[in-house]
């Protein structure tokens, strides 16, 4: 029978200090409960039992819900809310905090609204606007049950053969400062006098933050996922740590450890950067979470010597573990390895003192479960207006006419007819890019949401013909003196984290040769779609008349078109500089060599209509 702890407890007085709280509970319990709440496990492995009997104290869902497929808001609440009371039958009834990854809004669950990704927010330069999406988000995070979102990744994108460069906001380390605002949105802003580094959640309707992933990630050799940064430390201080001072200034309550070495070291090994770097010198004062099976990839083979690499990543400064692979072993070993005092019980402490406090400040023990009143805001009208008023911003401008003074945007939407073509131009998947739905992303119409030909049709005026061919016909071409103008969208299909490293970064499904065929015949605009700067050919940019870099805009399409003809500017500038040839990679703004085809900051601008 579990004897359960009086109601009289400190810690289970929500009007005693956080850290009174958090000293009276640590008090109370035993190694294996501590353990337990340094154990993160996966959704499909957390039964009732488990999550009870081993006093599990974090649950996530990996970054796709498969196969949870097309589930609403309200099952994935249903679930979380499922978990919690396991949790909170333990002895203790300490809560689960639950994580997913929505990065670009709360991209797992059909019908949320979903964001541009990070490299978007990056040309768009508005620190506000994203704070507004990182609270927008917090709200359908949420209304679907979570408490915690991995989010935002704050690498600075040195290389973009790099797989995860659509998780960056960019190249410059000013410009991903300046975007850390999204911590901000998603917590709630804390007070002035909030003490730099400690955990801080506004309130029920705000999430825990996870800035990640420390340290180093957008600086490896050749842009190689999970590679080395070979840096000296005077230059990660400069170059990869700022945006992590700016997340603890606003109390940012989780950070993630990278996959990646610093000069060799793998981060998940590395005491110095972990313990005396973010703990001690800049004052964080949440927990620290470990990546997915992030302490397997401490030994060669992958998993072997376990117990090693446990010991290895506590003893270093890692505080909650990610899917330890076969979670009964990890708490096992962690078992042996504080009895032998080969992790000593001051660091188990501190690591779970660092996890109350967060459990604490974000109101779990007061407010467990979903607040159903807030199912509504998934998918909101508010945050799809939102949503595109952040495309609109990111759209960059590269290229408007062929002679600068005959500029060709923005298209006229009383042309008799027009072509839209392309792989990209009616693909609600490829526009949200990976890291929705599934973690590599999908094609096609993926959730609700509205794709750039979509949002074409409803801009153009009644007498408009557009005709949409994914792959421009044989025929069409030989007609092709009907057309008013051609809008060819092409890109990158979704990838993510390793699956998305490339050197060649070409426009994928022949997309310049598509854009050739048509630019010859067809006064051409060309929308790119992708996570990154692509190689744009010299001859192929000659012809067409107008380039503009859309990113992964996500689900709501219409700011395309609202820029690309005429109800506003183009706003955008790039987050990061467009390389002429991928052997000029990386490119480095500041060296007297650089030589872009499109420079870092780049934005053109065209006339709204009504100017
Ligand atoms: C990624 C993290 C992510 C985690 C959980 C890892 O593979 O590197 O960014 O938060 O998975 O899905």
């Amino acid at each position: 029978m579990v004897v359960k702890e009086e109601s009289s407890c400190v810690y289970k007085n929500q009007d005693a200090p956080v850290e009174a709280r958090v000293k009276d509970l640590l008090s109370r319990m035993t190694l294996p409960e501590k353990i337990g709440q340094m154990t993160q496990i996966e959704r499909t492995v957390a039964s009732p039992a488990a999550i009870t009997d081993f006093f599990i104290g974090s649950v996530l869902n990996a970054g796709g819900s498969a196969p949870f497929e097309d589930a609403k808001s309200s099952d994935w609440a249903d679930m979380i809310d499922g978990f919690q009371r396991s949790a909170l039958a333990s002895r203790l009834g300490i809560p689960i905090i639950y994580g997913t990854d929505a990065v670009h809004g709360n991209n797992n669950v059909y019908g949320a609204t979903v964001f541009p990704h990070n490299i978007s927010l990056g040309a768009t330069r508005d620190a506000d606007l994203v704070r507004r999406i990182g609270a927008a988000t917090a709200l359908e995070v949420r209304a679907s049950g979570a408490h915690w979102a991995f989010s935002p990744c704050v690498a600075v994108l040195r290389d973009p053969r790099w797989g995860r460069s659509y998780e960056s906001y960019g190249e410059d380390t000013g410009l991903v400062c300046e975007m850390t605002s999204l911590v901000s949105g998603l917590q709630g802003v804390p007070p002035e006098d909030h003490p730099n580094g400690y955990p801080f959640v506004a309130g029920r309707s705000n999430v825990v933050a996870c800035a990640k992933h420390f340290v180093g990630d957008g600086g490896t050799d050749k842009g190689i996922n999970e590679g080395n940064t070979i840096a000296s430390y005077e230059d990660l201080e400069k170059i990869h740590i700022p945006p992590y001072l700016k997340c603890l200034t606003q109390g940012v309550s989780t950070v993630m450890a990278s996959y990646s070495s610093w000069n060799g070291t793998r981060l998940h090994a590395d005491r110095f950067l972990l313990t005396e770097v973010l703990k001690e010198k800049l004052g964080f004062k949440g927990f620290l979470v470990s990546d997915w099976e992030g302490l397997d990839r401490l030994s060669e083979p992958q998993g072997s010597n376990y117990r090693n690499c446990i010991k290895t990543a506590v003893n270093a400064g890692i505080d909650m573990v990610m899917v330890p692979f076969k979670y009964e072993q990890f708490i096992q070993d962690m078992k042996d390895l504080v009895e032998s005092g080969e992790i000593p019980m001051a660091r188990v402490n501190d690591a779970v003192e660092r996890i109350l406090r967060v459990k604490f400040v974000a109101g779990l023990f007061e407010h467990p479960l979903t607040d159903r009143s807030l199912l509504p805001t998934v998918g909101c009208k508010e945050h799809r207006e939102l949503a595109q008023e952040a495309v609109r911003k990111s759209l960059v401008l590269l290229k408007n006419g062929k002679n600068a003074d005959k500029p060709f945007l923005p298209l006229d939407r009383k042309a008799k007819r027009i072509l839209v073509t392309g792989s990209h131009a009616d693909d609600l998947g490829y526009q949200c890019g990976g890291w929705t739905k599934t973690w590599f992303g999908l094609s096609g119409r993926i959730t609700i949401g509205t794709t750039l030909l979509d949002a074409i049709k409803a801009v153009v005026g009644e007498e408009t013909e557009v005709i949409y061919e994914k792959t421009p016909s044989k025929e069409t071409l030989a007609s092709s003196e009907g057309f008013s103008y051609a809008i060819v969208a092409v890109g990158e299909p979704p990838y993510a984290e390793t699956m998305g490293d490339n050197s060649e970064l070409t426009i994928h499904f022949n997309g310049s040769d598509i854009v050739t065929a048509v630019a010859e015949k067809i006064p051409t605009l060309v929308v790119v779609i992708s996570g990154r700067p692509v190689v744009l050919e010299q001859v192929v940019l000659e012809k067409i008349e107008a380039l503009v870099a859309a990113w992964l805009p996500g689900t709501e399409g219409q700011g395309m078109a609202d820029v690309i003809f005429g109800d506003y500017e183009f706003m955008g500038k790039l987050p990061v500089s467009w390389f002429k040839r991928v052997e000029h990679l990386p490119l480095d703004a500041h060296a007297n060599s650089y030589d872009p085809l499109f420079p870092f900051g780049l934005s053109l601008n065209s006339k709204p209509v009504s100017d």
